[in-house]
């Protein structure tokens, strides 16, 4: 059988997504060697349109690294928010108290097309169609990672750290030993169908509250919008043709006017979150969605996995340049600390926009402390300033 050919780096990235390319791009700029390994195609990888919104803790950190300019491509947020109770429009600060910058309307798609730039133009080694990546040797001192690239040669990478930056369904979780890791999962047992269409963008963000259900309309690029509505588990998309999609999105929205145009991708989703604890196993670190998933009500997860990343890269900065593991032993408790924080906040917006409009699954006692709530923070500057300062990824 053919060798492998064997290479040798300082760490390796699996995935080349918001994590993955973070971290490999703020190592770069430490002058960390790094090889990034993603499994699909450029294409593929540019194609993949989900979060919408960079927060302002995240942007203060690109700023903070010279990378703003050239990695968020998006205007940045005027911080109105509105939410919409059974057609009546409210609109709340989401930037009330907060002390930086704003947030930038930049899709995943364009910080994920701006990051592979910036790595590459560097010198950056990102290997795309990566298949059968393997990870072997994590509890010791220098694990490999194999793979074969698009001709079918094997490589076996030598490394100090691996970055698992593979998402959810990725390998390198799974090749941590069984009993390594706690999962903690939560279904919210509601669904919702997502659709993305030609359609411009609503003025501010917008969240609306409806006995029908839940939905959603924000802005996915300067003629493209995402449609969130709520529908029970177990829906299939077929059930939605576009007729139905607009009817519902008019009726929630409160909006008969909204003009419907072409819709270019219909999905429906469980809105579900987990957690694996810890975020590290030997030389291994989970980044992101490989170590967790927040459901995408407050739109955490890309924002997760950003902090995730400079945590990390950090840490291997320090450990580079004064043999300093502190960083790298106090990572999966750092992270830990955020995204529980993050899976609450999300939780609690789930549970509050959606109890307060349909309440056929809560009921309308539930319904009742749903709408206070929401009440409250156009009521009280301390609820809205709490909301704000989450809603920053501050606090
Ligand atoms: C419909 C939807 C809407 C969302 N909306 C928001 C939002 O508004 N705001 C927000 O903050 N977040 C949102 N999210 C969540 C956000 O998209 C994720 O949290 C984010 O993509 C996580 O980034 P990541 O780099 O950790 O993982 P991913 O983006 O999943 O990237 C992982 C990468 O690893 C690659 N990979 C997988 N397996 C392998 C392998 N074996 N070998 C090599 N490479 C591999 C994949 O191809 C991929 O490129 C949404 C998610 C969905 C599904």
């Amino acid at each position: 059988m053919t060798q492998p050919v064997r290479e040798s780096t300082r760490v390796v990235v699996v995935g080349a997504g918001p994590a993955g390319l973070t971290v490999a791009t703020l190592l770069q700029g430490a002058g960390v060697p790094c090889t990034v390994l993603e499994q699909r195609s450029r294409a593929r990888v540019l194609q993949r349109q989900r979060a919408g919104i960079v927060e302002t803790r995240a942007v203060r950190m690109f700023q903070e690294y010279g990378l703003a300019d050239r990695v968020l491509g998006g205007a940045p947020s005027n911080g109105v928010l509105e939410i919409r109770t059974e057609g009546e429009r409210r609109f709340l600060r989401s930037d009330a108290g907060v002390d930086g910058p704003a947030p930038s309307l930049c899709p995943q798609q364009v910080l994920v097309g701006n990051l592979i730039q910036e790595f590459t133009d560097r010198g950056g080694d990102l290997r795309f169609e990566a298949s059968e990546v393997s990870l072997a040797g994590l509890a010791g001192p220098r694990p490999t990672v194999g793979y074969r690239d698009p001709s079918g040669t094997a490589y076996e990478i030598s490394c100090e750290f691996v970055a698992g930056c593979d998402g959810d369904h990725g390998v390198s979780r799974a090749s941590v030993p069984e009993g390594e890791l706690t999962a903690y999962p939560f279904d919210h047992g509601i669904a919702w169908l997502t659709v993305l269409a030609d359609v411009p963008p609503p003025q501010h963000p917008l969240l609306a509250v409806n006995s029908r259900g839940y939905a959603a309309h924000f802005a996915r690029g300067p003629r493209t919008s995402r449609f969130y509505l709520q529908c029970p588990p177990g829906t299939r998309t077929e059930d939605w043709p576009d007729d139905r999609v607009w009817e519902q999105v008019r009726a929630r929205l409160g909006d008969k006017e909204l003009v419907a145009g072409p819709i270019t991708e219909k999905e429906v989703f469980s809105l579900r979150s987990v957690v694996h604890e810890p975020m590290s196993y030997g030389r291994l670190y989970l980044v992101g969605d490989a170590a967790h998933v927040v459901s995408p009500m407050g739109g955490k997860g890309m924002n997760l996995a950003l902090y995730d990343a400079e945590v990390f890269a950090r840490a291997v900065r320090d450990f580079t340049a004064r043999g300093d593991m502190s960083g790298l032993d106090a990572y999966s408790p750092t992270c830990l600390h955020r995204t529980w924080n993050y899976q609450e906040f999300s939780r609690w917006m789930t549970e509050m926009l959606h109890d307060a409009g349909d309440d056929s699954r809560t009921g309308p006692f539930r319904r009742r402390l749903a709408r206070a709530r929401l009440d409250r923070l156009f009521s009280s500057p301390p609820a809205a300033a709490a909301f704000a300062e989450l809603m920053a990824g501050f606090g």
